[in-house]
């Protein structure tokens, strides 16, 4: 049986430089926590924890003091570096520079048009998000989907911007809608902050899986960019199954199989596709 693992899938520069920095400092023996999972792999995570990295929550970060915290690539709102100062805690601040620039252009969008509702089309919760939104000081109405449309209203203007990792068709989608509900002649800004870490990597996989009878797709399940990306996958074949590591392989997955695909998120380690691959490869 053929098992090939996709060259672009794995770690996005924005995750790459958050691990590099954690390693670096974990290498040089600083006690380093990390303001939630570095990313949302938990297999990373453990192997990052195994080299004494602490994952604390906002609650846990309240009640630290003079300690070294990481910011992840996904952000933070202003409130959690007024605690950090507070608290005398030392931030390394892994933010991605594109989440960075899209925070800064969320709040520069809210000072200049201050009658429009800022709309962000992301997860509710999702930390990125809650970055995003806290630039506004929660001044924003976050929508998840198309079906969510009830919550704005049409007679005022209306600014836009998407979580970097949502579908560009679905981003598309929503900006049609809002177009044709949207009273004449009001202001309608509509800000396209997808990365493109992301969405370029969806008319790959969607060849990459064409071309394999079944595709295995290695991914933290909370990952908002696996979710998308393994989409991407099972429209274009059916038989794509998404595991979080080598113990979720089903033997009945490879019945009358001849070639198998291994691809991942942009939050998946290189180390562990190649662990399911080898897997793959060997048992099956
Ligand atoms: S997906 Fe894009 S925005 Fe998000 S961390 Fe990676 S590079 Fe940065």
């Amino acid at each position: 049986m053929l098992v090939e693992l996709d060259e672009k899938s794995g770690f996005c520069f924005g995750v790459i430089r958050a691990i590099e920095k954690a390693e670096q400092l974990l290498g040089s023996g600083v006690a380093l926590y990390s303001l939630g999972e570095i990313v949302h792999n938990g297999v990373e995570v453990n192997r990052l924890k195994a080299k004494g990295l602490k994952v604390i929550n906002h609650e846990e970060l309240k009640q630290l003091r003079a300690a070294t915290v990481l910011i992840r690539a996904h952000g933070e709102p202003p409130q959690t570096y007024a605690q950090a100062k507070q608290n005398g805690i030392t931030l390394i601040d892994a933010t991605c520079p594109v989440v960075l620039h899209l925070q800064s252009n969320i709040s520069k969008s809210y000072t200049q048009n201050r009658g429009a509702q800022l709309v962000i089309f992301g997860q509710r919760g999702h930390a990125e998000v809650n970055g995003l939104v806290g630039q506004v000081a929660g001044d924003a109405i976050v929508l998840e989907s198309v079906d969510e449309l009830h919550l704005l209203d049409f007679s005022r203007p209306i600014v836009l911007y998407s979580q970097t990792t949502k579908s560009l068709e679905q981003y598309e989608l929503l900006c049609s809608e809002i177009k044709k509900q949207l009273a004449t002649g009001l202001l309608f800004e509509a800000h396209d902050t997808i990365c493109r870490q992301v969405s370029h990597r969806k008319p790959h996989l969607r060849e990459f899986a064409k071309k394999h009878d079944v595709i295995i797709f290695v991914s933290g399940r909370h990952s908002s960019n696996g979710k998308v990306l393994y989409e991407a996958c099972r429209e274009a074949n059916p038989l794509s199954y998404m595991v979080e590591d080598a113990e979720d392989l089903r033997s009945e997955w490879f019945k009358n199989c001849a070639s198998v695909g291994v691809c991942g998120a942009t939050s998946t380690p290189r180390w562990l596709m190649k662990k399911v691959a080898d897997v793959v490869a060997g048992g099956w």
